[in-house]
């Protein structure tokens, strides 16, 4: 990367005031930046040669002090259920995951946040790599700037690499979820903005449903959220006592269930949200009993709340295996019985470690400060 690249600013970090400061910084007019994004967003095009409609000068300015810069792709893998994965790059040495998943109605991008975690949830393969860094909002943005465009050269047959990839399925991005890695509140400085320019008329458009933040259950930066943004909410719930939740999601010791339920009530008052969806993974023979089932039921029955099933995916090093699908079945018409909607997540793109949880990148851990083997310190909390 030359030096003047990384002096240009990049335009995937800024929602549409920021841009028409900058754009009114460079001499032109303010709707300028309405045309930019329309050339950035809806039609993919980064360069600015291509933004006929501009005029020159502003468009030879824009190529000296602006670029359109997504994270540079290490490498792409495709899963026979048509899943892709991307490897991205942070840095000369780590790496970030984001994810395509086709269904016949939509097609879902799964994005990350940060590199690595820091919230160190004991069933995530994440959270073993550690924390290095939040990802910027052109990071952010750039992963979905980077699919859409990718994906539309492959509709458009440009892509040879697509030859034959496998099955149909919608082949767009139609929703964006922040599960990928990294805890997105834990960035919510960077993440917001980025969550702009995804509901933006003049960014991707994507309604408020379409993009869903889900969060290990930051109750502070919940209630934060609420007064800035309307996006849907998922919440990594996971257990439903305390005891139990402390140990899989250690956050739960500073912001217990009594806390959370409440920030998640409150968010959907806020924004007139229509339900949380709260995420439980199922780990065999840990929080996968009726009696866990009946005891999620009475903790969410009678509010706006969906459970999602997520059968545990396995990563190396884990101690953790997948309740049997029968037990999954049994907990989710346990849920069911009492009135609490509960639906069991498809697993995809497993043959190439892309699914919930797998996410692994290349993280450099810069929470824990290490002597030898022996760990002196934390240096880094979310
Ligand atoms: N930090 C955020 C978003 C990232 S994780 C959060 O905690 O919500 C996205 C979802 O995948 C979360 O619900 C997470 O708990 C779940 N998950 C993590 N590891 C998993 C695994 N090994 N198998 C299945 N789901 C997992």
């Amino acid at each position: 990367m030359s030096t003047a690249a990384t002096e240009r600013t990049n335009l995937l970090g800024l929602p549409r005031p920021a841009l028409e400061t900058f754009v009114a910084q460079l001499g032109s007019r303010p709707f300028r930046a309405r045309q930019l994004m329309n050339w950035i967003y809806k039609r993919g095009a980064g360069e600015f040669a291509e933004m006929s409609d501009l005029a020159r000068d502003f468009r030879a300015r824009l190529a000296r002090e602006a670029e359109v810069r997504p994270p540079e792709v290490v490498s792409t893998q495709r899963s026979a259920d048509g899943t892709l994965k991307w490897l991205l790059r942070a840095d000369a040495a780590q790496a970030f995951e984001m994810v395509f998943i086709p269904e016949p109605d939509r097609g879902t991008l799964c994005i990350s946040s940060q590199v690595g975690c820091a919230l160190d949830c004991s069933f995530c393969a994440t959270a073993q790599q550690g924390f290095n860094r939040n990802l910027s909002t052109a990071e952010i943005v750039g992963q979905v700037w980077l699919a859409s465009t990718q994906l539309a050269r492959e509709a458009a047959g440009a892509d040879p690499a697509a030859a034959g990839g496998g099955p149909s399925g919608e082949r767009r991005v139609t929703n964006v979820v922040l599960m990928g890695m990294g805890e997105p509140l834990a960035n919510f400085r960077n993440v917001v903005p980025a969550l702009e320019i995804f509901l933006d008329d003049f960014g991707f458009d994507l309604s408020r449903r379409r993009v869903t933040l889900s969060t290990s259950g930051l109750v502070p930066q919940i209630y934060k959220l609420a007064e800035v943004s309307n996006v849907a909410l998922a919440v990594s719930l996971h257990a439903p006592d305390d005891a139990l939740r402390s140990e899989l999601v250690p956050i739960n010791r500073k912001h217990p269930i009594a806390e959370l339920l409440p920030a998640c009530w409150h968010y959907l008052d806020e924004q007139n949200g229509r339900s949380v969806t709260f995420e439980y993974v199922m780990l065999d023979g840990v929080n996968d009993s009726p009696a866990h089932a009946r005891a999620l039921a009475k903790l969410l029955k009678g509010h706006p709340a969906k459970v999602n099933l997520i059968p545990f995916n396995p990563f190396p090093g884990t101690r953790y295996t997948r309740s049997p699908a029968p037990v999954i079945q049994r907990f989710r018409d346990e849920l069911l019985q009492r009135g609490v909607l509960a639906t069991v997540r498809r697993t995809r793109g497993e043959d190439i470690d892309a699914a919930c949880g797998q996410l692994a990148g290349r993280v450099i851990d810069r929470t824990t400060v290490r002597l030898g083997n022996k760990v002196i310190g934390v240096a880094v909390q979310p």
